[in-house]
């Protein structure tokens, strides 16, 4: 149906349910994605937040791979919140032994760069392709984009300049969970993506 793309969250692992309801929210038409199938049904697909070994472990089991590798090839949108975020990323920092990602957006990606006291915050960022309000960022156990390559660009960054927001054609990527803070330019911007895709 126009208007309603129809889009999935990775189910594996993860705050599924709150990219749901964004997404939702949204007027989009949003399921769950766990087998090749279903990832053949949608338009766009959302990587939550949780845990990217886990995720990555589970992808492998479920054949779930290269399937999405192949999606992120042929140009599917994809939004990565987090864990999702190192799961797009082509190189990662911190990984736990033999721990692989999808890839495909070009930047390096540490995990959990974030210690101690501030492991979880929540802060306001610019977002560069936004216009008003700066967007509300909870960070937990988040990761770090510390290179961008030259195929991706930087939309969001902390005030001492790390870089926590990305941008490379139709894959997007954020170190934070705009879900779980009811800030929606993300999920629309991934979902401009998708209608125009279609
Ligand atoms: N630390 C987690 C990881 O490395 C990410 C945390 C999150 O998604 N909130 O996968």
């Amino acid at each position: 149906m126009p208007g309603h793309p129809r889009v999935g969250v990775l189910a594996l692992q993860g705050d599924v349910r709150e990219h749901l309801a964004m997404l939702a929210r949204l007027g989009a038409d949003a399921s769950t994605v766990r087998r090749p199938e279903e990832l053949a049904r949608v338009d766009g697909l959302v990587l939550p937040g949780g845990e990217s070994s886990a995720i990555d472990k589970l992808a492998r089991a479920f054949g779930m791979q290269h399937p999405i590798r192949t999606a992120i090839a042929d140009g599917l949108p994809m939004y990565g919140t987090c864990a999702g975020l190192i799961l797009l990323a082509d190189r990662i920092t911190g990984g736990i032994e033999g721990q692989e990602t999808f890839g495909g957006l070009d930047v390096v990606v540490a995990r959990n760069a974030f210690g101690g006291q501030t492991e979880s915050f929540e802060t306001e960022l610019d977002i560069t392709v936004f216009d008003g309000d700066p967007v509300h960022a909870a960070f937990i156990r988040a990761p770090i984009v510390v290179s961008v390559g030259e195929r991706a660009r930087a939309i969001g960054s902390l005030p001492d300049g790390r870089v926590v927001a990305v941008e490379q054609d139709n894959l997007l990527g954020t170190a934070f969970h705009p879900e779980v803070s009811g800030e929606a330019r993300f999920h629309e911007r991934f979902l401009a993506k998708v209608r125009e895709r279609r």
